[in-house]
Parts: structure tokens; C-alpha cells; sequence
């Protein structure tokens, strides 16, 4: 592929700088949006002596877009991920690049892995990774950096000096526990104003500016990792975001804005901020809300701001196991919600839901299913442009209160899943997540170190799903284990998170 961008960083540097590979083991188009791999990016570039340069997974050489330099030319490489499937593409990438994969055998470049299922549970990649990065980036990275520096000539030394308390697993080290590091608030120093853009044609729709309005989230539903793993809820003060929205439409060239955060209106100046963006004339989108967060005037204020789909996760209708998920919104509130959302001009909505809840029957599935054919006739949102449904099998994340709680078999999931599509044909649009997918999701998510060995096989194999079979079986792993009821000691039981 062929790079057109703006905001890319090219530094000349010197023989002696440190040279740092930002890699993402996925797509183009995903690596770039996401904001964390970013914030990376122009962070070690802002650092003197240090040059930073982006490596994604492609099907030709793996090459930096700053200037085709090879991974395995760099001192450092370092890992961003946020999805356990992508496990497999980290490997791929060092093998294209033949760069030895198993840590005790490699001396250079140093491998550093972080991302949210590495704070949740780093074992399967710890025989892979040199340094697993459980924290975040603003008290991770300068120091990780500094210390490079201090002791570049001796990996054995480097890897001493990062200590476990400051959120460094060395897994050769085999600490006894490791603490999470957060920053207790967000500075606009970490966080890029002029973010890389792409300018070929198919990418218009990529065109924004990202901004982190909030890290955290207050309302720690039970099955949620991000909401059990990112600590107390974090606002991004007003000032920020006017700011980075202000000077980001000069230097990223448009005036789009697209609003992360976990729970958008649980910022204490969430009105504020849309309001200010309206009447600076920005178009954006917020990708995350609460149902109970949501009224007439917030729907108004999205809608002004250019988005016409209303996007919700009532996960389940049935009072028993909403509650059990921990994000009981009362149907009536749901149905109130979207009422609201038809009269103030949304033109779709979409709604994801999540089956295979431990304790689910089928007269639960058929609830959701009443709830849907219900809503599209109350409302008018009806067929596949109007009307999406997501469905997502349960997966039982670590340090959350689920976490030890089985994996529903696959073939009952293709049920219920067939149970949607017939009933709703349509009616609406039913997308789901493999069940395949989210059971080897569930294994890594809750795996230990053995599977180390079996992600260099499946990706050897190819990294697809046979491939993924026969590595699992030439490794003799019991994937029933990581899929039944979970007893302590869990793999991840060493990691303290706040
Ligand atoms: S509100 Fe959303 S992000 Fe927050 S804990 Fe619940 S599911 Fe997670």
C-alpha cells in the first residue's frame, strides 16, 4: 500500500539515537485508530534521541512507513494491542522479519508488549516478550525510555532495573507481583494534537481528530474488562479538549471529531463540551453511552453534531441476567431512549447484545428477540439499513467479578445465534461474533505461559482456525480448562490492580 499522509514524523537522527519500532499486529486502518498507538508514536518522537517509527502487519515485507527500515534494525520494539485474537500477528510479524521469537534466546532488538488484555492477563505472550507493560502510558513510558537509555549496552541490566512495583513484568524475573500504573490525570503533554492522517480516498471516512474525553469508568459492570482494569473514572478537563479540538482541525485538516471514552456523559462537563463543539461548528460522533445516561437534550445535542445512528448496549432484557451482568437498564428506560432518538431525526439504530450469559435459557433469548420485533414496530426502525443487531458470545474477562465463570459451548451459541437470524430476518441486521473466535478469545484471555509455545505454532500454521486446531493438539493443551469453571489461583493472580 501506498502512504499518503499528513503529521508524519521523519527524524534524520544520529548513529547513536535509540532506535524504537511502534508496531501494531494488525491492519493499517485499525492501527490508526487507535489513539493509544498515537499517543505512542508521538511520544517517543518527542523525545530527543529517540526515533520512532510505525510497523503494521501487511502481506509484503514488515517495513516502517517513515522509511522502510527493517523491524529487526531497531533497539527497541515495542507491541501496542488491544484484541488477544491479535496475539498470533505479533508472532507473524517478528517471523517475516526473522527476528527470534522466544526471549531467553534473543539478545537484541528488546521485545515490550502493552494494551489492556496485557494488563488483564500477560501470561500467554511472557516466554515471547522481554517487558509486559501493565499500566498506562503517561507513568509507563518515560520511564521505560530513560532507563533504555541508561543501560542500552546491557539487556541483562536493562531488564534489573525495571522494577514491579512501576507496572514492569519481566517475566524471566518471575516477581512475586506486579502492580498496575496509572496516571491519577490525564495531561495534554501525552495525548497528540496533530494525529497522523491518511489521505487516499478510501481512507475520507478515517478523517478526524481523536480526542480521550475521559480514561475510566465509574459504573464497573461485572462482565466489563476496560471497566474493571482502567482504575477510577478520569475526566479530561474542558480546557484540553477545547484545545486539542481547536488547533487539531488546523493541523489535522478537518473539523470532525470523534469523542473516546468508555461512558461519554459520565464526564462531569459532557453537555459542555458538545455544546461548545456545536457552536464551533465541528461535526463528531460519540461512539460510547450509558442508556440511563441519555435524555431528550443530549439526543438533540448528537444529533446537531452530525450523527444519525443511535448506538446502545442493552446486553440483555432479562431482569435476572442483567442484573447478573451488573447493567440492569429497565427496558422502559430502553424504550423511552430510542422513542426519543426516532422523534429527534436518528435515522438507525443499533443495539448489541451479548448470549451465552452463565444462567441464560432459551425463554431469555427469545425476550431479546420480543424486545427487538417490538422496538422496530413501536418506533418504525425496521430492515437492515435501520435497524442492526450485534451479538457477542460471553466472555469471561480477568479481574473482573465473571471471571471465573464458564464459556458457553459453541454449538449452543450457533443456536441461539439461528434463533436470532430466522426470527429477525427482515427485520433487522444480525452481525455476530464468531462463537470459534470468542472461544479461543476466552482461552487466551484466561491462558497461562504453556501457550506461549502453542501461539508460535498457530502462527507457523498460518494463524487462521485449522491452524489454530492443530497447534492446540500438537501441544497437548486441554483447552477445557480455560473454558469451564475457573478455580483459583488464576494465571493472572499475581497482577494487583488498584
Ligand atoms: S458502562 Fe460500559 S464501559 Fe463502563 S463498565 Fe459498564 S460496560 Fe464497561
Amino acid at each position: 500500500m501506498k502512504y499518503n499522509e499528513i503529521n508524519i514524523i521523519r527524524k534524520r537522527g544520529r548513529p547513536t539515537d535509540i532506535r524504537v519500532a511502534i508496531a501494531y499486529p494488525s491492519i493499517y486502518e485499525v492501527a490508526m485508530s487507535s489513539l493509544a498507538y498515537q499517543m505512542i508514536y508521538f511520544y517517543v518522537n518527542s523525545r530527543e534521541n529517540y526515533i520512532g517509527e510505525r510497523y503494521i502487519l501487511n502481506k509484503e515485507k514488515i517495513l516502517s512507513i517513515e522509511s522502510g527500515n527493517r523491524l529487526a534494525n531497531n533497539d527497541l520494539i515495542i507491541f501496542s494491542i488491544h484484541y488477544e485474537l491479535d496475539y498470533v500477528n505479533i508472532i507473524k510479524m517478528l517471523m517475516k522479519s526473522k527476528i527470534e521469537i522466544f526471549s531467553h534466546k534473543r539478545n537484541k532488538p528488546v521485545i515490550v508488549i502493552g494494551g489492556p488484555p496485557i494488563i488483564a492477563n500477560p501470561e500467554p505472550l511472557s516466554h515471547i516478550a522481554d517487558v509486559l507493560l501493565l499500566g498506562e502510558i503517561e507513568p509507563i513510558f518515560p520511564k521505560i525510555l530513560d532507563l533504555y537509555a541508561e543501560y542500552r549496552d546491557s539487556k541483562k541490566r536493562f531488564l534489573e532495573s525495571l522494577s514491579p512495583n512501576e507496572g514492569f513484568y519481566v517475566p524471566s524475573q518471575n516477581p512475586t507481583e506486579i502492580k498496575v500504573a496509572y496516571a491519577s490525570t490525564l495531561l495534554l503533554d501525552f495525548h497528540p494534537i496533530a494525529q497522523i492522517q491518511s489521505l487516499n480516498k478510501e481512507h475520507t471516512w478515517m478523517r478526524s481528530t481523536i480526542i480521550e474525553a475521559m480514561r475510566g469508568c465509574l459504573r464497573k459492570c461485572r462482565f466489563c474488562l476496560e471497566g474493571n482494569i482502567f482504575w477510577n473514572k478520569r475526566d479530561r478537563p474542558l480546557s484540553q479538549i477545547k484545545e486539542i479540538a481547536l488547533k487539531g482541525r488546523e493541523y489535522n485538516r478537518t473539523s470532525n471529531i470523534v469523542l473516546y471514552s468508555l461512558s461519554f456523559f459520565d464526564h462531569k462537563e459532557s453537555d459542555n463540551i458538545l455544546e461548545f463543539l456545536i457552536d464551533e461548528k465541528f461535526s463528531f460522533s460519540v461512539p460510547s453511552m450509558r442508556i440511563e445516561t441519555l435524555n431528550e437534550k443530549r439526543l438533540e445535542l448528537i444529533h446537531e453534531g452530525g450523527q444519525k445512528m443511535l448506538t446502545i448496549a442493552p446486553e440483555t432484557v432479562s431482569r435476572k441476567l442483567s442484573i447478573f451482568l451488573g447493567k440492569a437498564s429497565p427496558q422502559e428506560m430502553i424504550e423511552n431512549i430510542v422513542l426519543l432518538a426516532r422523534k429527534n431525526g436518528f435515522t438507525s439504530l443499533k443495539m448489541y447484545f451479548i448470549i451465552g450469559i452463565p444462567g441464560e435459557k432459551l425463554e431469555d433469548i427469545k425476550r431479546n428477540i420480543y424486545f427487538i420485533k417490538d422496538i422496530a414496530q413501536k418506533t418504525g426502525y425496521k430492515g437492515e439499513k435501520q435497524l442492526k443487531i450485534s451479538i457477542t458470545p460471553f466472555i469471561p474477562k480477568p479481574h473482573t467479578p465473571l471471571e471465573s465463570y464458564p464459556f458457553e459451548d459453541i454449538r449452543i451459541l450457533m443456536k441461539k445465534i439461528k434463533l436470532f437470524k430466522k426470527e429477525l430476518g427482515g427485520i433487522a441486521d444480525i452481525r455476530e461474533y464468531s462463537p470459534k473466535h470468542a472461544q479461543i478469545q476466552t482461552i487466551l484471555s484466561r491462558g497461562n505461559r504453556e501457550l506461549s509455545k502453542t501461539l508460535v505454532l498457530w502462527a507457523y500454521y498460518g494463524g487462521n482456525l485449522g491452524a489454530w486446531k492443530k497447534a492446540i493438539k500438537e501441544n497437548n493443551i486441554n483447552v477445557k480448562k480455560y473454558l469451564d469453571n475457573l478455580e483459583p489461583p488464576y494465571p493472572w493472580h499475581k497482577i494487583k490492580i488498584k
